[in-house]
C-alpha cells in the first residue's frame, strides 16, 4: 500500500515506537555531530545546575526527532512534556502546558511551525524570561498579569527550519539539522529493532533493507516489520537476503527505495512537462498528491540522491532519473 513509506507514524507504530526508541545518546545511532555538541551542551548545562538553551531540530520526518528530544530529557535528568503545533489552537492551549511544567523539564513542541501566530507570541517571553503575560478579565476590567514560569527547555522540531517565523528562530540557542542516515547506520538501526522483536536476520538481508529505506530509520523499521510478516508466514521465520527482497519488491519498493509515490512524481514530470522545470502546484495537481506531501516526504530524498533539481523556475527531473527507469531524454518539440 501507498501508506508503506509515507513518513507520518501510523498508531501502530507508535506503539512498536516505545519498545525500539533508543533511550540514550549512545544508543542513538548516526548524527555524529548534532550528538557531540549535544553532549557537550548538557554537560555544561548540568555543570551549571541550569536547563539546557533551547533546542531547535529540523529535517524530514522520520529522522529521528522525537526520539532525540526524549533523550535530551533523559540526558539532563528531567521530564518531558510532549505537544504539537496543531494541537496548541488557542493561547489557553499553551499557557496550560506551560504551567504544569516541572522545573527543568523539556518541553517538545512537534510541528512547531504550524503554531499559530497569536499563540506563538506567548512563547517569546516563556523562552526568554520563563515567564508569560496572560490577561484577566473581560473589557473595561481586563488586565494583564505576569506569571512566572519554572526554567524549562523548549524542544522544537520542525520539517523545515524555513517554515518558522523569524523571531522564534532567533530564540533558539541550539538550531540543529537532521541528516539522512547511510546505509550502513540504517543497517545497525534495523539489527537493533529486529533484536527487540526477537527476530533473526542476516547480515546481507538488513543491509538490503538499509540501503532501500531512503536514509530515513522509521522507513526502516516498518519495511523490517512488514518483511518479518513475510519471513513468518512464508518460510521459517529468519529473514535472509532472499526473503528481504522478495518482500521490498512485494511491497513495491524498488532497487533505489522508490516507492509508487516517488515513480508517479518522477514520470509524472518526464511523461507530461518533458522533465521540467514544473512549478510545485502545477505537478501536484497533475499526480494527484498534496503539495507539502510533495515537498516534505518525497521531494528531499529525491533532492539527496541527485534525481530531482531544484531551479527558480521549478522542478525538473535529472539525467539520472532517466537513467534509473531506463529512459532517454527526448528533447522538447
Ligand atoms: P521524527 O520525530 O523525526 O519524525 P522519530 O523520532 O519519531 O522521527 O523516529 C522514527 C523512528 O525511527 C522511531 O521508531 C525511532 O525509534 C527510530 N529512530 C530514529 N532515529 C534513530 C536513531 N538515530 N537510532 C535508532 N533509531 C532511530
Amino acid at each position: 500500500d501507498d501508506h508503506l513509506l509515507s513518513s507520518d507514524p501510523t498508531l501502530e507504530d507508535q506503539g512498536l515506537d516505545q519498545s525500539i526508541r533508543p533511550s540514550d545518546l549512545d544508543h542513538y545511532i548516526g548524527q555524529t555531530e548534532i550528538k557531540q555538541n549535544l553532549k557537550v551542551f548538557i554537560r555544561a548545562a548540568k555543570a551549571r545546575h541550569e536547563p539546557l538553551d533551547h533546542v531547535l531540530l529540523y529535517g524530514p520526518p522520520g529522522l529521528g526527532k522525537t526520539t532525540l528530544s526524549m533523550i535530551i530529557a533523559t540526558e539532563m535528568g528531567a521530564g518531558i512534556r510532549t505537544t504539537s503545533g496543531p494541537a496548541l489552537e488557542r493561547p489557553g492551549d499553551l499557557a496550560a502546558v506551560l504551567s504544569s511544567l516541572e522545573p527543568g523539564d523539556v518541553l517538545f513542541i512537534d510541528e512547531i511551525h504550524r503554531l499559530p501566530r497569536h499563540v506563538e507570541e506567548i512563547l517569546y517571553p516563556a523562552m526568554e524570561d520563563f515567564c508569560m503575560d496572560i490577561v484577566i478579565g473581560k473589557d473595561e476590567t481586563a488586565h494583564s498579569v505576569r506569571i512566572n514560569l519554572p526554567p524549562f527547555t523548549l524542544v522544537g522540531a520542525t520539517t523545515r527550519a524555513g517554515y518558522l517565523s523569524p523571531p522564534l528562530r532567533d530564540r533558539f540557542g541550539v538550531i540543529s539539522r537532521l541528516q539522512f542516515y547511510s546505509p550502513e547506520e540504517l543497517s545497525m538501526i534495523i539489527k537493533r529493532t529486529a533484536s527487540v522483536l526477537q527476530t533473526q536476520i542476516e547480515e546481507d538481508a538488513c543491509f538490503e533493507i538499509a540501503r532501500r529505506s531512503r536514509g530515513t530509520p522509521r522507513i526502516a523499521n516498518r519495511l523490517l516489520k512488514r518483511i518479518r510478516d513475510f519471513a513468518q508466514v512464508e518460510s521459517d521465520g529468519v529473514i535472509d537476503r532472499e526473503t528481504a527482497r522478495n518482500g521490498l519488491s512485494r511491497l513495491h519498493v524498488d532497487e533505489a527505495g522508490l516507492d509508487r509515490v516517488d515513480h508517479q512524481l518522477l514520470m509524472g514530470i518526464i511523461n507530461q512537462f518533458h522533465g521540467g522545470p514544473v512549478g510545485l502546484d502545477t505537478l501536484a495537481a497533475a499526480i494527484g498528491e498534496e503539495r507539502h506531501t510533495i515537498e516534505d516526504v518525497h521531494e528531499p530524498y529525491l533532492l539527496q540522491i541527485g534525481y530531482i533539481q531544484r531551479t527558480p523556475r521549478g522542478r525538473m527531473v535529472t539525467d539520472s532519473a532517466y537513467s534509473h527507469f531506463h529512459l532517454e531524454r527526448k528533447d522538447r518539440n
